[in-house]
């Protein structure tokens, strides 16, 4: 590890890593004595697969703790068949139930079919993520989740810092989860992994045997978020600490800037119910937008 100069063998390391995954999870989890639910977002690929073992290992055996794995299935040819059952085979290695929620359902269409017909060619991550977070907030809160789990990684993380410094987006850097608020609408997203690395993640589930789905979605190359990924990658290889020292920034700043967004309503959509700051979320309007088209 270049960036703690310390080389460990597979007992320490696992150490290591359950140990500041344990951290976050008391940091980002506030346990009231009543039992809770936590809904895991599952793909099939590492960092999910890891997500859900480690909260398994962790509270698999805490009675005030429920676990509820799901995968959304967007609708990717030759891509999310291969993660699902990858997701469905881990939750039954765990004896956890596995839940699906899909596009098709619930859109009337899958991703392949709206990139399809999407006349702008808008970049495909640009219809899939909204819609994949609204579902994952749909089934958590069908489910009367208190927080939803999701498989970010610290690469994923620092990119994501990045990405909104450079667009000047304050509020969206103000929002980011972990989420410490609670909103009537929004179910708080919680990210056990945001302070391991992707490479970490990968060793640990190669080294405790976690099942996962290696595959690309097809849809990867296009999204703005590889730009990032390269100059965070490039960054730390010159200077190692580089990703941890963009969390740590975000972190002393989030507390100034959530003034900006606390008292921001967060309504519903006039159309779906979602939460959105505007009187219809960015779900409705592309749908709206595709059937116009
Ligand atoms: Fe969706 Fe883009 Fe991720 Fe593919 S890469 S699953 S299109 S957000
Ligand atoms: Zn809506």
């Amino acid at each position: 590890m270049r960036y703690t100069g310390s080389n460990l063998c597979k007992i320490h390391f696992n150490q290591f890593v359950e140990k500041r995954v344990k951290k976050e999870i008391r940091e980002q989890l506030k346990r009231t004595g009543r039992p809770i639910v936590i809904s895991v977002a599952i793909s099939g690929g590492k960092d999910s697969s890891v997500t859900l073992y480690l909260l398994n290992k962790i509270f698999g055996k805490d009675a005030k703790i429920k676990l509820f794995p799901f995968t959304v299935d967007e609708g990717i040819s030759g891509y999310r068949d291969s993660g699902l059952a990858r997701a469905r085979e881990l939750c039954n290695d765990l004896g956890l139930e596995h839940h699906v929620i899909s596009f098709s359902d619930n859109y009337g269409k899958r991703l392949d079919e709206i990139v399809r017909e999407d006349i702008r060619n808008t970049i495909p991550c640009s219809h899939c993520g909204p819609m994949r977070r609204n579902l994952m907030n749909k089934i958590s809160r069908l489910n009367f989740s208190d927080y939803v789990a999701l498989g970010i990684n610290l690469d994923d993380y620092a990119q994501s810092i990045l990405m909104n410094v450079v667009k000047g987006d304050i509020k969206r850097l103000a929002r980011m989860a972990p989420h410490d608020f609670v909103r009537e609408t929004l179910v708080p997203r919680i990210l056990p992994l945001r302070k391991i690395p992707e490479n970490e993640v990968m060793l640990y589930a190669v080294l405790n045997g976690i099942k996962f789905d290696s595959g690309w979605c097809p849809f990867y190359g296009r999204a703005q978020r590889n730009r990032f990924r390269q100059i965070i990658a490039d960054l730390e290889e010159e200077t190692p600490g580089t990703r941890h020292a963009l969390v740590k920034f975000h972190d002393e700043l989030k507390p100034i800037l959530s003034d900006s967004v606390k008292h921001e309503e967060l309504g519903k959509c006039f159309i779906c119910g979602s939460p959105t700051s505007n009187k219809i979320c960015a779900v409705c309007n592309d749908l709206s937008e595709m059937n116009y088209a």
